[in-house]
């Protein structure tokens, strides 16, 4: 049986994710910051499911969840990388607690989670990440999640590269504004979801479970011939331009900005 383990998969993506993992016929592994979440979110599944606390940005603790994992069931075919935090600011505003909060849940992140998963993984498995489509559209006032969504890009190629040796494939999803809690901000600024759907093609934000189909999709012997590959999935949003952040919330408050 596969064996998946889903990284921040108690909300979002990574719940979706988990929950279409499950009903393929894997075992999950439900591990997030958020241990009671993962919890109610194993209990939802029932068998074949257990939650794990793990904090990506603490090394000791991701090890510890791979290392948990191969004790009880075994060394993963299937890992998935899904915490993600968002700390807006310009640039010249930015404090610097913001700027490394989104690099080390991001990117530290991503590292610690491929570097202790890739360590057990069974040879032929996988591990996707969620860039974003802010890894390559800058957006003002989210550097530090453009530059570390940009870092998960680079950093997934260069484990496809160390880790096809033993056929391991390691490949991207960057999605664009999908309705998640942690999009649930862009509702409160007034007219910013407009201008996202405004330059989505398609017209409208995606479903968590549509970039789980791409997930699973990547991590299953379908895609046997991908890895250090992205696949976009954002409506479209990719060929226009991101909405100006910085812009719409100077129109909620013109005398602070
Ligand atoms: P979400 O619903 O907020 O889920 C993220 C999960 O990660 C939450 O359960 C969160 O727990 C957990 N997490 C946060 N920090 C963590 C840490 N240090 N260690 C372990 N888990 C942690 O967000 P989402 O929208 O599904 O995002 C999933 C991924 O997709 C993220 O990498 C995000 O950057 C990326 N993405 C999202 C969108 C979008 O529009 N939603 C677009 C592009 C890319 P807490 O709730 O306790 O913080």
């Amino acid at each position: 049986m596969n064996i998946a383990v889903v990284v921040g998969g108690a909300s979002g993506i990574g719940w979706a994710t988990a929950a279409l993992l499950h009903a393929r016929g894997a075992s999950v592994v439900i591990a997030d910051l958020d241990f009671a979440a993962a919890q109610q979110r194993a209990a939802d599944l029932g068998e074949r499911a257990r939650a794990c606390e793990v904090d990506v940005t603490d090394e000791s603790s991701v090890e510890a969840l791979f290392a948990g994992v191969v004790a009880q069931e075994g060394p993963p075919g299937t890992v998935v990388e899904c915490a993600g935090v968002s700390v807006p600011g310009a640039i010249t505003d930015l404090d610097l607690a913001g700027w490394k909060g989104t690099l080390d849940v991001c990117l530290t992140g991503a590292f610690l989670v491929m570097k202790h998963a890739g360590r057990v993984l069974q040879d032929g498995g996988s591990i996707t990440t969620i860039a974003s489509l802010n890894g390559r559209q800058p957006a003002r006032g989210m550097a530090s999640y453009c530059a570390a969504k940009a870092g998960v890009l680079m950093l997934t190629e260069v484990a496809a590269l160390e880790l096809g040796v033993r056929g391991i494939r390691v490949n991207a999803v960057s999605p664009g504004l999908v309705d998640t809690p942690m999009t649930a901000g862009v509702g409160l600024v007034p007219g910013l979801r407009e201008d996202y759907l405004e330059n989505m093609p398609l017209g409208r934000a995606g479903r968590p479970e549509e970039v789980a189909e791409v997930v699973a999709f990547l991590a299953s012997d379908a895609a046997s011939w991908m890895t250090g590959a992205t696949i976009d999935l954002n409506g479209g949003a990719h060929t226009r331009r991101y909405p100006d952040l910085l812009a719409h919330i100077a129109a909620m408050a013109p005398d602070q900005h």
